[in-house]
């Protein structure tokens, strides 16, 4: 159903002041009110329009929002307007007050509460939440007590109007010039009191129930996210509606795979050989075992991503992809023939094991140099004695070097 024009609705043009709106929905919840129109659910709809009209024109923040946007600009704001009537109640209570001399037209004596909202959280497996599921869970809940039926009062007793108030649930003081109403302290607002409780609740209209339910999972649900289940919270009181159940989903962590959103990844070792030939080997995925192709000379981190084969779009159609990224595992242990045939590799690969990579050239380099210095250094501190050219060099390799690694040089200057 489209919704009306909200000054229209409320006969004011759209320069009204807020006591010509205040004015103007006076007289139209006078008009539509639901005591004035018992069992009429078109003045119920009609005092619901009026009110929401009178809730958005009343507040100059939603009113310059719903002047400039529309309808739109509100809902697309998060604001749809009071639920039901009861709402209203609980919203414009004091104006109603302020219009009729008394509070909602003596509706706030039977004012219907919504029940409170019930939170459960519940463990998932990570298949589970991969392809959903249903599972069964049981919780305890506050329900209308079904021997008084909510009442509170013994079955066959009659709650009796109070004193205080006398059944009006409102107490007025007056201060100064002021007449100032408020809930009634001994009856809370109820208008009567329960001098025979009913002994099932001890007069409380509410009972704790043991609920089972199932609930049904969707795939590719993940940690955190809210199941609403309707109707299925604490019991409203006064005939009021019953509270929502929220379902909060924990799932656990996989051994085998790590969720990104709606991708999976599997970290798949494989060996040297297999990186460098290629092979098929056999990968666990979400339907169980797979064979797949590692193509000759995949390098490590590669990824293979299979399009489609991860987890399902919980809204919507179609699944995030499975990734394998391949981690290649180097030989930390070698037999003998090993490695003679990795040597082997190595020396038809032109890789010399003694003329190592940059940094050993580099490391030799700058040693000779430090050497040659402090073989020039000793022959002037020791020339006056008888010793030769190359046994000071000898002395030199033999000592400070032990003698192995530049065993085959003959004189270090050679190199240079
Ligand atoms: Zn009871
Ligand atoms: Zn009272």
């Amino acid at each position: 159903m489209d919704k009306q024009d909200y000054y229209k609705l409320l006969h004011v043009n759209r320069e009204a002041t807020p006591d010509e709106i205040k004015s103007a929905y006076r007289k139209a919840a006078m008009k539509y009110h639901p005591d004035r129109n018992p069992g009429n659910p078109e003045a119920e709809a009609k005092f619901k329009a009026v009110s929401e009209a009178y809730e958005v024109l009343s507040d100059e923040r939603k009113r310059d929002i719903y002047d400039r946007f529309g309808h739109e600009g509100l809902s697309g704001r998060g604001y749809h307007g009071p639920r039901d009537v009861e709402d209203i109640f609980s919203t414009f209570g004091s104006i109603f007050e302020d219009f009729f001399g008394f509070s909602g037209g003596g509706r706030s004596r039977t004012r219907a509460r919504r029940g409170a909202d019930l939170q459960y959280e519940l463990g998932l497996e990570f298949e589970e939440a991969v392809f959903g599921t249903e599972k069964e869970i049981s919780f305890n809940r506050q329900v209308q007590c079904g021997t008084c039926d909510g009442a509170g009062a013994r079955p066959g007793s009659k709650p009796e109007t109070c004193t205080t108030c006398g059944g009006m649930g409102q107490v007025r003081r007056s201060q100064g010039f002021f007449s100032v109403s408020t809930t009634c302290p001994s009856c809370q607002g109820q208008g009567t009191v329960i001098t025979d409780p009913c002994k099932k609740c001890r007069g409380r209209g509410v009972a704790s129930e043991k609920r089972k339910l199932t609930v049904k999972v969707p795939a590719g649900v993940d940690t955190g996210l809210r199941l609403r289940v309707s109707g299925e919270g604490e019991a409203g009181s006064q005939g009021g509606p019953a509270g929502d159940l929220y379902v909060v989903l924990n799932v656990k962590e996989s051994a085998t795979f790590i969720r990104d959103g709606f991708n999976v990844l599997l970290v798949q070792e494989i060996s040297m050989s297999q990186a460098s030939l290629g092979c098929e080997i056999q990968i666990p995925t979400l339907e169980g075992e797979r064979t797949i192709k590692i193509p000759s000379g995949s390098q490590p981190g590669h990824r293979i991503v299979r399009a489609g084969e991860g987890i399902p779009h919980i809204r919507g159609v179609g699944r995030g992809d499975f990734i394998v990224e391949l981690r290649v595992q180097i030989p930390t242990k070698l037999t003998k023939e090993q490695k003679a045939l990795l040597e082997k590799f190595a020396e038809l690969s032109g890789e010399s094991k003694r003329d190592g990579g940059f940094f050993q050239k580099m490391f030799r380099t700058i040693m000779f140099k430090i050497i040659n210095l402090g073989t020039n250094f000793l022959k002037k501190v020791i020339s006056p004695y008888p010793f030769s050219k190359t046994s000071i060099s000898k002395v030199f390799w033999g000592e400070a070097w032990g003698g192995t690694f530049f065993q085959k040089r003959s004189s270090p200057q050679m190199l240079f």
